[in-house]
């Protein structure tokens, strides 16, 4: 047990001490706030250490006439009269009671705004690191999982850091300070009250120890349980097509359920740490009592004395008591601490060299120079993959269902690095470029295009930073899309995405085209655009596809063979290998994979003639 607990102490300690930490800096920021915040904490101690005090006189003089206590030196009254010494005594409680009530007002406000600047900045910095991290990494996670910790985790440590961590700091150097104005007061007493501390201390933290455990799985849990919700509402049609709606509700509420459970045995630690805590606090004041009341029996002491001593003991010993209260939210936060602390230190596989530099305009010439890639060890999916692009020439990327291709566009735009080989824009290699120059000069149109909460203006400018309202208009021209935008309620100011309009499969694909166009970048990587669009959506797809790839090096991935065809080079890949290269004239008269492939989908069609169908000339 003893071990255990040694065990727990140094975690915990190891867990606040890289919290605090991590914290310092911001709170540094905060300096000025933070010493005002102490400094008002403390006047509210040094007022509560006052309270006592007329009621001491009340005692001693008012009700006894003059007696020469111990401490009575300090405030020589004279012949102040009892029923004006009752009137000044009640004067000065009221008046410390206001003091105390600002002081206290002012630290709490204190606290609470730099809980909230330092939080507000904690929680920039997971979002901003979340972002960061690689594809592998977010592949991984569950997106309702990371939510919870930018928001719920983010709250919890806010909540604690101003409600319970900083007073509770700045009440134990007040207990401290407390017990050593004790000592001098009188030290048997002082002595026989100290007892109380080893025995509250040992107890809180074995039932602590506890509370700490069951909070770290609530929070996972928690955290379980909001994944859950997320991908049931991110996949909702699917669940509604298919019915599912009854078994992830079963689902939903057993892990609800479990998340309870742990809720409810934490609570009932934190329940009983904070009643036995008080309990063992009265016994010492009653200890305290009792030899108090001896000592004034005899004559040592004077009732007001007392009283003085019992104030101050109540006050030294109300962190302890505050300890125990918070100890539940205190290891919730610790928790929640801990995984935003794990996630923070989290490191992206994919980053920039400490050498990367920016990359200047490309011309667009790509080549994968022997590159071999698994997405885990022992499963590769690349084995020693050889191709080039020249500047403005289309590679088209065929080969059966999960054969690699779009990892080869996953390595293209470094959402991954290679385990083996090197990838080279212009000669040079990827790694030697910074990430977010080589991708601002890579154009996307993938399968699924995301459009985001905002106005058709905004998703399509997204690709650049600063466009005028003629760019967007000439990139949804040459999108096909400025005559369907027109038409939309409030045209190119149209809010999309999250309660605003949705748009068909094909208007989407066209958005994404201008959001690629308005880029100008050297590089277009098209993920199979045109799958699952109707006859006429497909046609304007690949008409605008046309023009945006005109003197672009292209990179697309299709299952359609007329698509290849028009492409200068076709790649045929075969098991993490390009099995057949050439144009669609060379490959057909070879007469391989790609020629049985092609005349099994389209024995009659000429593929020049669907590239001048395409555009307009026929
Ligand atoms: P399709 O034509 O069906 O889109 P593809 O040729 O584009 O397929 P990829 O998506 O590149 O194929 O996938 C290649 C292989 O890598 C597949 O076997 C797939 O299961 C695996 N794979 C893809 N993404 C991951 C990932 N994040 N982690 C592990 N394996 C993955």
């Amino acid at each position: 047990m003893a071990k255990n607990t040694t065990a727990t102490i140094l975690e915990r300690g190891a867990t606040l001490r890289r919290l605090w930490t991590y914290l310092l800096p911001a709170m540094r920021k905060q300096r000025s706030l933070v010493a005002g915040g102490f400094a008002a904490l403390l006047l509210d101690v040094v007022l509560r250490a006052l309270e006592p005090w007329p009621l001491k006189f009340l005692f001693d003089r008012a009700f006894h006439g003059p007696r020469r206590g111990k401490w009575s030196d300090f405030a020589d009254l004279g012949n102040v009269d009892s029923s004006a010494l009752i009137v000044y005594a009640g004067l000065a409680l009221l008046a410390i009671a206001a003091a105390r009530a600002v002081a206290a007002y002012a630290s709490t406000m204190t606290f609470v705004r730099i809980g909230n600047r330092v939080l507000t900045e904690v929680r920039a910095d997971v979002y901003r690191h979340l972002q960061g991290l690689s594809l592998a990494f977010h592949r991984k996670a569950r997106n309702g999982e990371l939510v919870l910790r930018i928001m719920g985790d983010v709250n919890l440590l806010k909540d604690v850091v101003v409600t319970a961590a900083l007073p509770l700091l700045a009440n134990f150097l007040v207990l401290i300070g407390m017990f050593g104005v004790m000592f001098w007061l009188n030290a048997r007493l002082a002595s026989l009250a100290l007892l109380v501390l080893p025995l509250v201390g040992v107890w809180t933290m074995r039932l602590g120890g506890k509370i700490r455990d069951t909070a770290r799985k609530q929070r996972k849990r928690d955290a379980g349980l909001a994944a859950a919700a997320a991908e049931t509402f991110s996949a909702i049609q699917i669940v509604q097509a298919l019915c599912l709606e009854g078994w992830f509700a079963a689902n939903f509420l057993r892990r609800n359920q479990e998340s309870n459970n742990s809720d409810f045995k934490g609570a009932r630690l934190s329940a009983a740490l904070e009643r036995s805590t008080a309990f063992f606090v009265a016994a010492g004041l009653a200890a305290v009592v009792w030899y108090g009341a001896t000592l004034v029996l005899r004559g040592e002491l004077t009732p007001g004395e007392l009283l003085v001593f019992m104030a101050y003991l109540k006050t030294a010993l109300r962190p302890v008591q505050d300890l125990s209260k918070f100890t539940g939210r205190l290891a919730k936060a610790t928790a929640a601490g801990e995984r935003i602390l794990n996630l923070l230190h989290t490191r992206s596989e994919v980053r920039d060299l400490p050498s990367a530099r920016p990359a200047p305009t490309l011309r667009g010439a790509i080549r994968f120079d022997d590159v071999s890639f698994a997405y885990e060890p022992g499963r590769p999916i690349l084995e020693a993959l050889d191709f080039e692009a020249r500047p403005g020439q289309r590679v088209a990327l065929v080969g059966p269902s999960g054969i690699g291709k779009s990892t080869i566009v996953n390595l293209l735009l470094r959402f991954y690095d290679p385990s083996g080989g090197r990838i080279l824009f212009d000669g040079v290699e990827a790694r030697e470029y910074t990430l977010a120059s080589l991708r601002a000069q890579v154009g996307v149109v993938l399968q699924d295009t995301v459009l985001f909460a905002a106005s058709v203006r905004e998703n399509i400018a997204f690709g650049t930073v600063e466009a005028t309202p003629q760019e967007v208009e000439a990139a949804a021209r040459l999108a096909n899309a400025h005559d369907f935008i027109c038409s939309l309620p409030q045209g190119y100011d149209t809010v999309l995405g999250e309660r605003g309009l949705t748009l068909s499969g094909g208007q989407r694909q066209r958005i994404a085209i201008a959001r690629a166009a308005i880029r100008r970048a050297p590089i277009l990587v098209l993920d199979e655009p045109a799958t699952g669009l109707d006859r006429e959506n497909e046609r304007m797809v690949l008409e605008a596809l046309e023009r945006l790839s005109a003197g672009r090096t292209t990179i697309l991935i299709t299952h359609d063979p007329l698509a290849a065809a028009r492409a200068d080079q076709i790649l045929f890949l075969d098991r993490g290998r390009v099995r057949e290269r050439g144009s669609h004239d060379d490959l057909m008269r070879a007469g391989g994979h790609y020629a049985h492939v092609y005349l099994r989908h389209h024995p009659t069609v000429e593929p020049t003639a669907f590239r001048l169908a395409c555009n307009g000339k026929e």
